[in-house]
């Protein structure tokens, strides 16, 4: 999937968080969480050469290409997913860590409607896929724009359903 989806994927999903966590519209807290969630949702991208997450993190994904890393294994991996909440968990307040852990696993879940499929459980090598192949979103086609829309009017209309007092103030 292209990067501008994993984003409204992230943002989607730090959205979701902080509808439960029931953090004001209008906070510093919900400025970060969506933020992070827009950054989150396609770091995992970081392994594949060229892409805008490899460039901005360079010396990581230079390590990465280092060690022969393939793209959508370790950083796509439920594995890695864990470590990253295990070194996150004590360092944010919890609507920002689960913000970024959402947005961060919202990556690989929807590679999972691309035809390539994700090693989920790196490092045994198993591709998963939840469509056939003649169902699957290729990326950067018309699906995928689709796709990606549906995720867009979510991320709009869940603020307007759950915040509508907040919202309507503001005009
Ligand atoms: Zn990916």
């Amino acid at each position: 999937m292209l990067q501008k989806t994993h984003s409204v994927a992230g943002l989607l999903a730090a959205e979701g968080v902080l509808l439960h966590f029931q953090v004001p519209l209008l906070s510093w807290d919900t400025a970060a969480a969506l933020l992070l969630g827009c950054l989150a949702g396609p770091l995992a991208d970081i392994d594949k050469q060229g892409s805008t997450m490899a460039k901005v993190f360079f010396p990581l994904s230079f390590v990465l290409r280092l060690v022969d890393v393939r793209h959508r294994t370790l950083t796509h991996s439920v594995l890695f997913l864990f470590g990253i909440g295990a070194l996150l968990l004590p360092l944010l307040p919890e609507p920002l860590f689960w913000s970024f852990l959402l947005a961060y696993a919202s990556h690989a879940f929807i590679d999972l409607f691309n035809e390539q499929g994700v090693e989920l459980l790196w490092p045994i090598k198993l591709k998963f896929r939840l469509l056939p192949k003649f169902m699957a979103i290729e990326t950067g086609s018309f699906m995928e724009t689709g796709f990606r829309y549906i995720l867009l009017l979510l991320c709009i209309a869940l603020p307007v359903r759950y915040y509508w007092d907040t919202v309507s103030g503001l005009f």
